[in-house]
C-alpha cells in the first residue's frame, strides 16, 4: 500500500526546501496532483491532505472521475493531447487546460466554452526543445499566438507549459526551463500580468530544477500516487 498522504508531505517538503535554496517564496509555487490512471479512492486520499487541483490526460477516464466527485469544489486540469473533436467536452468539463498547442484549438475551446461558466483557464504548451515526438508551439511561434489568444472572449490565458527533453543531465534540463522562463516574461509583457501568472513546468523527476528556474505550478503524478499501471 502506497502512503499517498506521506508522499504529499514529502513532495511539499521538497518544494519548500528547493524554494529556500533558490530564494523563492514557496507560496508562489502550486502543486497539481496528476491523477491519470489512478482510482477515485486515491484522489480522495489526496483530497484529505488538502489537494484541490487534479490533472488528467484521458478524457473518458476524467469524465467519470469528475462526475463522481462533483460538488467537492475541486479544480480539474486537462494536461493531455487534444484532438479537435474533443474540444467541446474538454471546454465543458475542465477548469484549466495546460496543453493548448495551437491557436485553432484555443479558438474552438473559446467558442465551445458553455455560457454561464467562468472563462476557461489555459496555458500554451511550448515544445521548448523542438522535439519531433512532442506537441506544442515552437518557441518562435509563441508570442504571436499569445496576442491572438488574448483577444478570445471565453478564455483566460494564464501562462505557458512545457515538458523538457528527457535528460540525465540536470544542467540541460535547467537550460530548457530557463528558456521557458524568458519566453514567459516576454509573453507576460503582451498580456494582463495579473492573470498571466502561470509557468507550468516540473514533474516528479525535475521538481527542483523547475523551481530553480521559476516554475509557478508543478505537475506531479508518480511521486504522489506511486507508479502508474499502464
Ligand atoms: C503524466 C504527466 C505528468 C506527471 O508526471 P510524473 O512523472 O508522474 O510526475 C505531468 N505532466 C504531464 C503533461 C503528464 O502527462
Amino acid at each position: 500500500m502506497i502512503a499517498i498522504d506521506q508522499n504529499i508531505t514529502d513532495v511539499r517538503a521538497r518544494i519548500k526546501q528547493a524554494a529556500t535554496l533558490y530564494s523563492r517564496e514557496s507560496s508562489t509555487i502550486s502543486l497539481l496532483a496528476v491523477s491519470k490512471k489512478q482510482p477515485v479512492s486515491a484522489i480522495q486520499v489526496a483530497m484529505a491532505s488538502g489537494i484541490k487541483d487534479f490533472g488528467e490526460n484521458y478524457l473518458q477516464e476524467a469524465e467519470l472521475k469528475i462526475n463522481e466527485l462533483r460538488g467537492m469544489s475541486l479544480k480539474w486540469h486537462y494536461i493531455g493531447a487534444i484532438q479537435s473533436n474533443k474540444t467541446r467536452a474538454i471546454a465543458s468539463l475542465f477548469d484549466w487546460v495546460h496543453s493548448v498547442d495551437r491557436v485553432s484549438i484555443a479558438q474552438r475551446l473559446s467558442n465551445q466554452r458553455p455560457e454561464g461558466l467562468a472563462p476557461l483557464n489555459i496555458c500554451l504548451q511550448v515544445n521548448i526543445d523542438a522535439e519531433a515526438s512532442k506537441s506544442g508551439l515552437l518557441p518562435e511561434d509563441v508570442l504571436v499566438a499569445v496576442e491572438q489568444i488574448n483577444s478570445m472572449p471565453n478564455l483566460c490565458l494564464r501562462g505557458l507549459m512545457a515538458i523538457p527533453a528527457k535528460s540525465d543531465d540536470t544542467q540541460s534540463t535547467r537550460a530548457s526551463f530557463s528558456r521557458m522562463y524568458q519566453l514567459f516574461e516576454q509573453a507576460q509583457q503582451l498580456s494582463d500580468a495579473s492573470s498571466f501568472d502561470t509557468l507550468s513546468m516540473g514533474m516528479s523527476a525535475d521538481i527542483e530544477p523547475a523551481i530553480a528556474e521559476g516554475a509557478t505550478l508543478l505537475r506531479v503524478g508518480t511521486d504522489i500516487f506511486g507508479a502508474r499501471s499502464s
